[in-house]
């Protein structure tokens, strides 16, 4: 596979007339001042593209369900009550169709791989599928169908609160003691032999809420590899409830209990004092921020300026999927403090562009969350790449150091015009390859449920 680029963004420098090539996957060569290259993609300008860390896909079709008051004030869980009475009804194809939408999405925006947090397991009353994995599987089917890297997450998620209260109702449908998750984690890694290369598993204790501090300990060391995601402190009703049970606030009691290193992606970490925030940079871990999502559920805003300020590391995710556009998470993270703090250019550390630092910032952390040696163009990694239009009215008067600043800033995800997911070169022009074919399927699947809820 080749790439010719007007522009790219290698290694930290805008360099000229780029070739790309990559062999399985893999960039074998790159080039600059080289000229056209014999059967290559020509395109404007090339980037690294980002893994989407944290992504829930059924949600997607729930998306514009929730956005309405109702008797009392809505809040994070009354949104997460209809979810329930939701997922209580949705079928293996469904999840499969819905899925596959939402990464067909995910690429047309400019993510070149996704990490699917994926809790439902089992059919709507708690009994497993005759095949432990049979979610699972469609999650794979969704990501082969697209081509999307896929780092599959599937979650450990035992209790319905911090004193071990029982499942119940759409809960039901997540549940796994320590033994069955383990040969679930085996059971999808059997999957690793006929998915790409880049496919990878991982681990995922839910939370603090739905998982004890024993289960969380046994379950990470029977894993001594591979990504291990938790949601963390999105809540103030969390924090509360973790400090009344445990004594400490959710992160402050993981990083004094738990070996928290690079392996980890902490989602959200929103509410967090000043010494957590430190630490918690300081730790090796990514903090997996859904700025959109965060908003959405009227969750709060990331200490990010203290937390770059001691080095920490970032990445973005989609989320609940209410809405799926990269150039948006990047904005919303930064205007949610610029609104909090009436300051502007806040998520940077000393001088320079906040674009840069945001998407470059992403880009590398959003790799090490998901496994993939990916996050760069440079010979051995990835070529998890992407390109936009610098033509685009949105883009066309910036200079090349401004180009990250007018992604964040001034463009809509129509500048992306392709996208390659481990070489696998699945978006042209703008347009997935299958989004036709996905879109129908999916229209399909959304009526079927639609008579039901
Ligand atoms: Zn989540």
């Amino acid at each position: 596979m080749r790439i010719h680029a007007k522009t790219a963004f290698v290694q930290g420098n805008w360099m000229k007339d780029v070739q790309v090539t990559c062999a399985n996957g893999i960039i074998t060569d790159v080039k600059a001042n080289a000229g056209p290259l014999a059967g290559a993609t020509s395109i404007d300008v090339l980037l690294p593209a980002l893994c989407n860390l944290h992504s829930h896909t059924f949600q997607r079709a729930m998306a514009g369900m929730t956005d309405f008051r109702a008797a009392g004030q809505e809040s994070f869980w009354t949104w997460r009550d209809l979810m329930y009475r939701f997922i209580g009804h949705l079928t293996p194809d469904q999840i499969e169709a819905i899925a596959a939408l939402t990464f067909v999405e995910m690429q047309e925006a400019g993510y070149a791989s996704a990490a699917e947090f994926h809790y439902v397991h089992h059919q709507p009353d708690g009994t497993p599928y005759a095949r432990l994995t049979e979610l699972s599987d469609r999650i794979f089917a969704a990501a082969a169908e697209t081509g999307i890297g896929l780092t599959h997450l599937p979650v450990l998620y035992t209790y319905a609160g911090v004193n071990q209260e029982p499942l119940a109702g759409g809960q039901l449908r997540f549940s796994n003691d320590v033994d069955r998750y383990l040969r679930l984690i085996d059971d999808c890694r059997a999957a690793l032999s006929y998915m790409p290369d880049d496919t990878r598993v991982g681990i995922a204790p839910h939370s603090l809420r739905a998982t004890s501090p024993e289960d969380l300990a046994r379950t990470v060391q029977a894993m001594p590899d591979g990504p291990i995601h938790i949601h963390i402190s999105e809540q103030l009703k969390e924090v509360e409830d973790v400090q009344a049970k445990l004594g400490q606030r959710p992160v402050e009691w993981l990083l004094n209990n738990a070996e928290i290193n690079n392996r980890w992606c902490l989602i959200h970490a929103t509410h967090m004092t000043e010494a957590e925030t430190i630490a918690m940079a300081k730790s090796g871990a990514v903090a997996g921020l859904c700025p959109i999502t965060e908003s959405n559920l009227g969750d709060g805003a990331f200490n990010g300026p203290t937390y770059l300020e001691h080095g920490g590391a970032f990445g973005l995710g989609s989320d609940s999927n209410v809405r799926i556009s990269l150039t948006e998470e990047l904005r919303t993270l930064e205007y949610s403090r610029r609104l909090r703090d009436m300051a502007r250019n806040v998520l940077v550390v000393g001088e320079g562009s906040v674009g840069k630092t945001l998407y470059t910032g992403a880009a590398r952390a959003g790799s090490q969350a998901s496994g993939r040696d990916s996050g760069e163009i440079a010979i051995g990694k990835l070529a998890d790449l992407v390109a936009i239009n610098r033509d685009h009215p949105a883009l066309c008067a910036l200079k090349d150091d401004q180009l990250f600043d007018g992604l964040c800033f001034a463009a809509s995800d129509n500048v992306v015009t392709d996208t390659w997911s481990a070489g696998r070169h699945m978006l042209k022009s703008g347009r997935h390859i299958a989004r036709d074919a996905i879109t129908q399927k999916y229209r399909t699947s959304i009526k079927k449920l639609l008579k039901v809820i």
